[in-house]
């Protein structure tokens, strides 16, 4: 029996997508359909067939009496199971190896992405779409194009976790509960991401504050933000690897965001139409997020006092995610 619960699918069960299903079915709020499509890359990692995500589901929904939740998760290889859902994650496709750039995945998840949107779309044209395969702006570009979906119902996920790598690199150093780190990180979804450290706070306190007082060195700080960066890189060394519990958490706030309609301003890759100086590029800035997905842009070049650096950080960024957007185009992929 159909539930009167709202309804997420999560489309590629793996690492990362069976994060963000177990984190939302934990809310309570939705019930999840988790799909996977085993294609010839992912036979090749011969875990995957195509019992896998029904598999991924019943594990998720035996531990449900333990956790206490009563949302169900179903797990399918058949897109009319995605039916007209509220949100749709898309996780599908190939993660980093150790050495890997995201850049490096671009021709190998361009294919699965675009078939992933459109079919899901098809199924749910009314759903707010968030992209997390990687490259991550690259990808938000195709699911963009092969939805056909307007721009603000398809978001990409990268924002929250680099700023949650940032946030708990300085609670640490600074000594402080992670909850009162706020901060910002923006731009591509890459190695030139752009911490931005003049609007980060520690219990409101801007965190230079606490370089200029002793508390932290210059080089702590410093160094938290060149790791913020590296951050996938670095985890993907020590796993072998991509990351999943922070990024699947990072998208499940977003999808809570939506959902709920709860009006969150969280660093989001969104299209951007002339702010920040940038115009049709996906890159990641606080957004406006609720049920009709990305409400309004927040142009810090505008809002507050962007230092040279930080500046000078953000016109780079772009022009990183635009040369592999570029790329992407001379694949024939866009
Ligand atoms: P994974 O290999 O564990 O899972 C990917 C799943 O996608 C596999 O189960 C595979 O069978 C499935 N899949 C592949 N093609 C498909 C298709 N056409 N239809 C349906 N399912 C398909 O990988 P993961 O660690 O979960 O990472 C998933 C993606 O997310 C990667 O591209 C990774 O780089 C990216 N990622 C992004 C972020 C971010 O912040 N945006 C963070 C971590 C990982």
């Amino acid at each position: 029996m159909a539930s009167g619960r709202k309804k997420v699918s999560v489309i590629g069960a793996g690492n990362v997508g069976a994060t963000v299903a177990f984190h939302v079915a934990q809310q309570g709020y939705a019930d999840i359909v988790l799909l996977d499509l085993p294609d010839d890359l992912t036979l090749e990692r011969p875990r995957k067939t195509e019992s896998f995500a029904r598999g991924k589901a019943l594990d998720l929904n035996q531990v449900s009496p333990i956790v206490g939740y009563d949302a169900r998760v179903k797990g399918t290889s058949n897109y009319a199971d995605t039916a007209n859902s509220d949100v749709v994650v898309i996780t599908s496709g190939r993660p980093r190896s150790p050495g890997m750039s995201r850049e490096d995945l671009l021709a190998v998840n361009a294919d699965s992405v675009a078939s992933v949107a459109a079919q899901a779309a098809e199924q749910s044209p009314d759903a707010v779409f968030v992209v997390v395969s990687n490259p991550l702006d690259a990808m938000c570009h195709v699911a963009l194009k092969a939805s056909g979906l307007p721009s603000s119902r398809v978001i990409g996920q990268a924002g929250v976790l680099d700023t949650t790598r940032y946030r708990n690199e300085i609670s640490v150093a600074v000594g402080v509960s992670v909850e009162d780190v706020q901060a910002y990180v923006l731009g591509g979804h890459g190695d030139q991401m752009v911490p931005v450290r003049s609007l980060t706070t520690v219990g409101g306190i801007p965190v230079q504050k606490f370089v200029d007082n002793g508390r932290i060195t210059a080089d702590q700080l410093q160094k938290i933000e060149d790791d913020t960066r590296q951050g996938g890189g670095i985890l993907t060394g020590l796993i072998g690897t991509s990351a999943w519990y922070a990024p699947g958490v990072a998208t499940a706030e977003m999808v809570e965001a939506i959902l709920l309609d709860r009006r969150r301003i969280l660093a989001s890759t969104v299209l951007l139409d002339g702010e920040y100086g940038v115009s049709g590029l996906y890159f990641g800035v606080p957004v406006l997020l609720g049920a009709e997905g990305a409400l309004e842009i927040f142009d810090l070049t505008k809002l507050a006092s962007l230092t040279d650096i930080e500046l000078a950080g953000i016109e780079e960024s772009a022009q990183k995610v635009q040369s592999t957007v570029d790329a992407l185009k001379q694949l024939g992929k866009l």
